[in-house]
């Protein structure tokens, strides 16, 4: 990586997270370059030290005070950065809820365990994305993630890149560990 480039120009409402992540957004064209030559492993590699960077910069907790989930990916030459809820901002929650209403989960306890995918990491990258495309979502890409998809994100994935479009969203994870997530279902290489 040389060096860090200027912050690309953006909308104001992902400005937030550009900015107080730039650090990594070397990294990103990293991981472009990288996907472009076929060169996964290498994108990978890139990715989890472009997460590293983010976590050396803020803190990213979960609801009980520990380390929370981070999530990056590039699309269409921007940097991704997501976070399990508990660091959203105000205009993460009302994309998160705008969602609820998308996919159609059931207010109040009914819908606790489905909507609980629009509150991690894995679905904040994909809702930011699908925000500033106009819903013009890549039909495949990936996303690397720093923890295991829980089990609400493994039920609820599929319905989400569903409804985004989305054929194939490949979640990759630090350790090498891949799932694969259609609409049909969320099919993890561990699992
Ligand atoms: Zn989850």
């Amino acid at each position: 990586m040389s060096d860090t480039p200027d912050p690309p120009t953006v909308t104001p409402d992902v400005r937030s997270w550009i900015t107080r992540f730039f650090d990594a957004i070397g990294w990103t064209e990293q991981i472009a370059d990288d996907i472009a030559q076929g060169q996964e492993n290498a994108a990978a590699e890139a990715a989890f030290d472009a997460i590293a960077d983010i976590r050396a910069n803020q803190r990213i907790t979960d609801s009980r005070g520990g380390r929370g989930t981070v999530s990056i990916t590039e699309v269409n030459g921007q940097t991704y950065v997501g976070v399990n809820s508990t660091n959203f901002t105000e205009e993460d929650r009302a994309l998160a809820q705008s969602w609820e209403n998308a996919l159609e989960i059931p207010a109040g306890p009914a819908g606790r365990f489905a909507r609980q995918v629009l509150y991690h990491a894995e679905a904040h990258t994909l809702m930011q994305i699908h925000r500033d495309s106009g819903g013009q979502m890549p039909a495949e890409m990936t996303i690397y993630v720093d923890r295991i998809a829980c089990s609400a994100c493994q039920n609820t994935l599929p319905d989400l890149v569903r409804v985004m479009g989305i054929e194939t969203l490949t979640v990759r994870l630090d350790d090498g560990r891949i799932a694969t997530v259609t609409r049909d279902g969320f099919f993890g290489d561990w699992q």
